[in-house]
């Protein structure tokens, strides 16, 4: 790698990894990525965990690559704000897989951690904003515990000097929603109730407006690829995991208490691609054209909100 930023990642994971941090492994997004532990779901017990699939361990071995590579020094400039440039060969994307291999994020319909899906999705991504010119994306896969994993996410953006951190996850449902079929003769669960794609930033964010600008850009291509938006958030029937719509066009929502959306000192968006609870839409993003349309869609916005920022200011 070229500079030093990136150099760092490894540094922070290292040091990170040894702060007590108050840890949760429940399944579900909201549970994952809270400011607060309290309203947790209970834990799975360890022993429902069916055992690694061929695609889980591959996970884990992808994820284990890019973070036993780099040498454990700090970066001391680091924590310093970055001034914006949106030139792509200077802009600097961290595009991160929700989740952990040991803390998997939900279950899909028929038995695929929703890190696996994360991880297939954010490296399409990473692919497709590189072709399209932003030579400086990084992937970010995240080792350890949900809770202690968000922490250094949100350090290692800053140890990465990121422009923008880009969070990939795929959806759930809350557990008063789900439903038992049988899938390959294992008892699973599925939500054929909610479907779509939704974006989530935080009005606590330092650079709000400029993560708002994003999200309703990627939003509005989800949208122009012909998907639907999860309105279920919107609604008073999900309790606590309603959150304000701020776009009710294109299904962008505000999710304050997100750490990796919160803490973050550059633009932060979440994109929740899909809803892999939902046997029908499960299916539908199983599929290389879907991470087609839904990369693509991303890498677009991107550049749009680039170029316009770029056509604007010139070279800084
Ligand atoms: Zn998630």
């Amino acid at each position: 790698m070229k500079t030093d930023h990136w150099r760092t990642l490894a540094a922070a994971m290292v040091v990170l990894v040894l702060l007590p941090v108050e840890v949760s492994d429940a399944g579900w997004l909201s549970d994952m990525l809270k400011g607060s532990s309290k309203q947790g779901q209970p834990k799975r017990a360890a022993a429902q965990k069916p055992a690694a699939s061929p695609k889980r361990r591959a996970a884990r071995q992808a994820e284990r690559k890019p973070a036993s590579a780099k040498p454990a020094t700090l970066n001391p400039a680091a924590a310093k704000p970055v001034a914006a440039s949106c030139d792509p060969a200077k802009f600097r994307i961290v595009v991160d897989v929700g989740h952990t291999a040991e803390s998997e994020g939900a279950m899909s319909a028929r038995n695929i951690s929703e890190f696996v899906y994360n991880l297939r999705l954010a490296r399409r991504i990473e692919e497709k904003l590189k072709a399209e010119g932003f030579a400086e994306t990084k992937l970010l896969v995240t080792e350890g515990k949900a809770r202690s994993s968000l922490v250094r996410r949100v350090a290692a953006a800053s140890n990465l000097s990121a422009n923008l951190f880009l969070s990939i996850h795929h959806d759930s449902v809350p557990k008063k929603f789900l439903e038992s079929w049988e899938f390959e003769g294992k008892k699973s669960s599925f939500s054929d109730r909610f479907s779509g794609y939704s974006v989530f930033v935080s009005t606590d964010n330092p650079e709000y407006r400029t993560s708002l600008s994003i999200a309703e850009l990627v939003a509005k291509e989800m949208k122009g690829q012909g998907l639907k938006y999860a309105e279920q958030y919107s609604q008073s029937i999900m309790g606590k995991y309603q959150h304000p719509l701020l776009n009710k066009e294109t299904g962008v929502y505000s999710y304050d208490k997100l750490i990796v959306l919160k803490k973050t000192r550059m633009a932060a968006v979440l994109l929740e691609a899909g809803s892999i609870i939902n046997r029908d839409e499960e299916l539908r993003m199983d599929s290389p054209e879907y991470r087609n349309i839904v990369s693509s869609g991303v890498a677009v916005a991107i550049k749009e909100y680039c170029d316009r920022r770029w056509g604007i200011l010139g070279p800084l």
